[in-house]
């Protein structure tokens, strides 16, 4: 078989014979070309250096890079807007308003829509706030820092339930994600020092964690 920009002598590799278990390594299990629907094989492009799933037929190669979840930590009178999620993973667990990144907003724009449509609140940005990186499950989560013009939300699809917490009321055992934790313990922080800065963190899985305790 003949293709554009795949590596003479590694055509025919599959992710097993490189040695690569796909899942374990992060990477989605692609098997059909999404470009013209032919079969596609593991092997790294010329002129790149990992591994990639190629089409057999048009040499097309599927990159998948991480995504961008963007969301907002944003407060009315003090009190701090978060939604309890009505889907999974983690439902019923509270959480900051924030979800995929679309194509063609900005990371600011993403936060109000996110805002809007999981809370029904509108919200004004004054400025990112926390970046964390969680690499082994391809995801960067950008949360800003941002206010409520009034004190008017409601449930969107993906919620349950939408409310205003005072920080001694935020329910730390039963928010959905650490990143989400992280952002409000780095805000809280933040705010009682007067203080905002930008935060940049990197999470290990769970498991690399707990093997380094
Ligand atoms: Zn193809």
């Amino acid at each position: 078989m003949c293709f554009p920009g795949a590596r003479l002598g590694q055509a025919q590799l599959r992710g097993d014979k490189l040695g690569i278990n796909l899942k374990q390594a992060g990477i989605s299990v692609i098997r059909y070309c999404n470009q013209c629907g032919s079969d596609v094989f593991f092997a790294i492009p010329v002129g790149d250096s990992l591994p990639r799933h190629i089409c057999n037929t048009c040499g097309h190669i599927h990159y998948e890079n991480p995504r961008l979840v963007v969301g907002c930590v944003a407060e009315f009178e003090g009190r701090i807007l978060l939604c309890k999620r009505a889907i999974e993973p983690r439902l019923g667990f509270w959480t900051l308003p924030a979800g995929f990144m679309e194509n063609g907003e900005t990371t600011a724009q993403a936060a109000s829509r996110e805002t809007l449509e999981e809370a029904g609140a509108r919200i004004l940005i004054d400025a990112p706030f926390a970046m964390v990186s969680i690499a082994h499950i391809n995801q960067v989560h950008l949360f800003y820092r941002g206010r409520l013009a009034s004190p008017e939300y409601s449930a969107g699809e993906e919620s349950l339930e939408v409310n205003l917490f005072l920080a001694e009321d935020i329910p730390w055992s039963d928010l959905s994600f650490r990143s989400v934790a992280l952002c409000l313990e780095q805000y809280l922080v933040d705010r009682s020092s007067g203080q905002y800065s930008f935060h940049e963190t990197a999470l290990a899985s769970p498991e690399i964690q707990s093997s380094n305790r």
